[in-house]
């Protein structure tokens, strides 16, 4: 058992140095947004992104990326993941922006306070009779237990 482990300087096979461990972290950051971002989907009953997700995608990414340029230089895989981190840099900034949420006056969905229409039935959420903004906390949001819209008041 021990010998399928380590055996002949590896351990799983991989002959480890430190450029092995970033590309790995890359790999284990990269694969595990995904169960993430699901997990939190499936919590919630609706698409959702945490802020993990773009967290963990910008943390792989970069992994890669040093993986590709200081020891691959393989153009492929460094072109593969020389621009992500600029939407996953912007989504953060956007996902900070947008915290504030109001209640769609049609649906009720929740929806962004910097949004200019529903994301779930696409009314125009500033022309028209405007609901009290109710601003929720990130918490409240990804705890769907806790969550208060439609609350009296
Ligand atoms: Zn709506």
């Amino acid at each position: 058992m021990m010998d399928l482990l380590w055996s002949q300087n590896k351990f799983l096979g991989i002959e480890w140095h430190f450029w092995k461990v970033i590309g790995w972290l890359g790999n284990v950051a990269f694969s595990s947004r995904f169960i993430i971002q699901w997990y939190a989907s499936e919590k919630r009953k609706q698409v959702v992104i945490p802020t993990s997700f773009w967290w963990l995608s910008l943390f792989g990414s970069l992994c890669l990326l040093s993986y590709a340029a200081f020891y691959q230089r393989d153009s492929v895989f460094i072109f593969a993941y020389a621009f992500n981190w600029i939407p996953y840099i912007r989504n953060l900034i956007i996902q900070k922006r947008s915290a504030a949420t109001l209640v769609c006056p049609a649906c009720s969905a929740v929806c962004s306070s910097i949004a200019n229409f529903c994301f779930s039935c696409g009314v125009s959420l500033s022309s028209t009779a405007k609901p009290t903004p109710q601003i929720l906390t990130r918490t409240e949001l990804e705890n769907p237990k806790r969550e208060t819209r439609n609350k009296p008041t």
